[in-house]
């Protein structure tokens, strides 16, 4: 074994890039904010609380973009998390950043307009220390590929190639027909794998804010391309109550 593969190596590698990132956690029961204060440390991420929603929105503005990410939970006094969460993606200066909503259960209409106001990414309570420190990585990975990858007209993703210029779609090399609408749908959730569309979102990007679309009228569409896609249709998942996602 190379030392550039040991696994101590490996943790120096990804201690150095967690000690880098700089998170905002937002949640005002105490024992909860200490826990992922204590994990979040621990796992190297140097860490800013706050408890309310207006202390939350002002040390998010005092970082700015020094801030790698916000959690939020959205059971807030005063200004609720979903409140936060829209000012923060409606300013030039945090609408970069990315936000994690922290919800409860049951919660559903509330994670789809937290996502309809531009959070990246839902996690429901209870939760583990690993499940939310791999979907941090994985929002940390999204937002860093996607700087990356702005300049170019292909998305790659697994056995899919998606020409967004050329509006051409092979899997495994073999070219796929999809209809226009198709194609943009496809075009959206590939683009931003892992991430949960709303049907709302989805009825937007496709039809550029065409009113007489129904949510059914997606759900058909998603049902057409995953017919389309062969095996590789099964990546687009259905989550439940929310919307649609390219699975990472
Ligand atoms: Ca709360």
């Amino acid at each position: 074994m190379t030392a550039f593969s040991s696994p101590a190596n490996q943790r120096q590698r990804s201690r150095q890039i967690n000690s880098d990132t700089h998170i905002l956690l937002v949640e005002d029961e105490q024992d909860l904010l200490e826990l992922l204060r204590y994990n979040l440390t621990r796992e190297g991420f140097s860490v800013d609380t706050a408890m309310t929603g207006e202390d939350g929105l002002k040390k998010a503005r005092e970082l700015g973009k020094q801030l790698d990410m916000v959690l939020l939970d959205l059971m807030l006094p005063g200004i609720d998390g979903l409140e936060v969460c829209r000012t923060l993606k409606g300013r030039d200066h945090t609408s970069g950043i990315p936000v994690i909503m922290l919800t409860a259960k049951g919660e559903e209409s509330d994670i789809v307009k937290g996502l309809e106001y531009g959070a990246d990414d839902y996690i429901t309570k209870p939760f583990s220390p690993r499940v939310l420190m791999a979907r941090i990585q994985a929002v940390l990975r999204r937002s860093e590929g996607e700087a990356r990858n702005e300049n170019s007209s292909v998305i790659e993703i697994g056995s899919i190639q998606i020409d967004t210029e050329r509006h051409e779609v092979l899997v495994k090399g073999e070219h796929v027909s999809l209809t226009a609408t198709e194609f943009k749908l496809l075009s959206l959730l590939a683009s931003k794998a892992g991430r949960v569309f709303t049907r709302q979102q989805i009825i937007e990007t496709i039809h550029e804010g065409y009113a007489a679309v129904t949510d059914r009228s997606v759900d058909v569409q998603v049902v057409s391309l995953r017919r389309k896609l062969g095996e590789v249709g099964r990546n687009i998942e259905t989550v439940r109550g929310v919307g649609y996602r390219f699975r990472d």
